[in-house]
């Protein structure tokens, strides 16, 4: 049955009657369950590069697994590939060459929620925040204790800068610095003088780019997207929500977060209510994108509000878009330089991807990846109509993008 607003509204007027003395508890009514009901099949919403790995989870949870088993075993896919730098091994790392990882999640059936967060040296966040809800008397912790206790519970060291990260990290390192790079006593020095006298015009910047991507030996194949990366320091980030037959329901979110980032650097990812929520007597929600916006927002909890108040899935999702909007005084040009996408599940099926812009570039639209039988992925609908620009600005961005 689907969710009416009416029904909705009926059922918060009926936790608000009742007047109370002072010091005496307001008598509160539970929330109607029928008004929400159950899809009667699993489904699976993800982050776009989640879609590879629908298919095991979908069939562990049509075989009556656990919601967030399943959505970890989503997560983990994309931390275990070392060509998603965006998250666990392989993520991009802080601007001193480490890679920070962030992660939270929710398991609705026990209501019970965990996070970790600029994590350093443990690939399995997903599984590290479901630790700390589980052997911990705490929902969050993070950096070096996280660490600690992660080891303590059995999770192994690694070293998670992959080759391939660590050189775009130097290319970002050698643009940006006077002294990382070649110095005056290279023979080529000249050359790379008048490079880096010239490189305020966008074309001479990109071919010095070029330039130091070759020195590095990165792959010419992968140079482009390295050098993309230096200019516009990339987020990236997988969640993934699961729905069982049953009406359970659980989320999970994991990230590298921003590459470069100030090392300390928290985005919205590991923050229960903004990268995560899942409250299963209404729906469960992620994030990706702009994690300090997001912060503001408090977007996925946001979502799963509007959703209670009887809003469909598309538009909780654009409500929070709209108040990402509102915090730039919708001027579009400041929010060019912010993205954010939202994944969106409703208790009875109902789902929703949306985007604040149609992609990062044109022609590659933001996606949601979906398993309700049939795996699939789908373009989010935007608030605006284009490809956001990456902060900061550089003098390559119009050769570049
Ligand atoms: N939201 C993540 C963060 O800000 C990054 C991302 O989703 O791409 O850390």
């Amino acid at each position: 049955m689907p969710l009416s607003r009416r029904d909705f509204v009926s059922g918060l007027a009926l936790g608000a009657l009742g007047s109370a003395g002072a010091g005496e508890a307001r008598a509160v009514e539970p929330l109607p369950k029928q008004r929400m009901q159950a899809a009667s099949r699993p489904i699976i919403v993800a982050a776009g590069n989640g879609y590879e790995f629908l298919e095991g989870a979908y069939q562990y949870l049509k075989g009556g697994g656990d919601t967030l088993e399943a959505a970890i075993r989503v997560v983990a896919g994309a931390e275990d590939d070392p060509e998603d730098d965006s998250v666990g091994l392989g993520g991009l790392p802080n601007e001193e060459g480490v890679v920070e990882l962030d992660a939270s999640c929710m398991h609705g059936p026990s209501r019970r929620a965990g996070a970790a967060g600029g994590v350093r040296n443990i690939r399995s966040m997903a599984r590290l925040a479901r630790e700390v809800m589980l052997h911990s008397g705490h929902v969050m912790m993070v950096g070096e204790g996280a660490e600690r206790f992660a080891v303590a519970r059995g999770f192994k060291r690694e070293d998670l800068l992959t080759e391939a990260s660590r050189k775009v990290w130097l290319l970002w390192k050698e643009a940006h610095s006077d002294w990382w790079g070649s110095g005056v006593a290279d023979p080529r020095w000249r050359e790379r003088l008048q490079e880096r006298l010239r490189s305020d015009d966008g074309a001479a910047y990109y071919e010095r780019l070029q330039r130091l991507a070759e020195d590095l030996a990165i792959d010419p194949a992968a140079r482009t997207a390295a050098i993309h990366k230096v200019l516009f320091p990339p987020t990236g980030t997988i969640h993934c929500s699961t729905l069982a037959a049953n009406g359970d329901m659980s989320g999970c979110t994991s990230t590298s977060g921003l590459a470069w980032k100030i090392p300390g650097r928290l985005g919205d990812s590991p923050v229960i209510g903004a990268g995560c929520y899942t409250d299963q007597d209404v729906g469960s929600v992620g994030a990706t994108g702009s994690g300090e916006e997001n912060l503001r927002v408090l977007g996925a909890h946001t979502i799963v509000e509007n959703m209670r108040h009887g809003m469909t899935p598309f538009e909780a999702g654009m409500d929070a878009l709209h108040r990402i909007a509102r915090n730039f005084n919708n001027e579009k040009e400041r929010l060019l330089y912010v993205d954010m996408k939202y994944y969106v599940l409703r208790k009875d099926g109902a789902y929703a991807g949306v985007s604040l812009w149609t992609g990062y570039e044109p022609g590659q639209p933001h996606t949601i990846a979906v398993h309700d039988g049939t795996p699939r992925l789908e373009k989010t609908v935007s608030l605006f109509e284009g490809a956001s620009q990456r902060w900061p600005p550089t003098p390559a961005q119009k050769v570049a993008s």
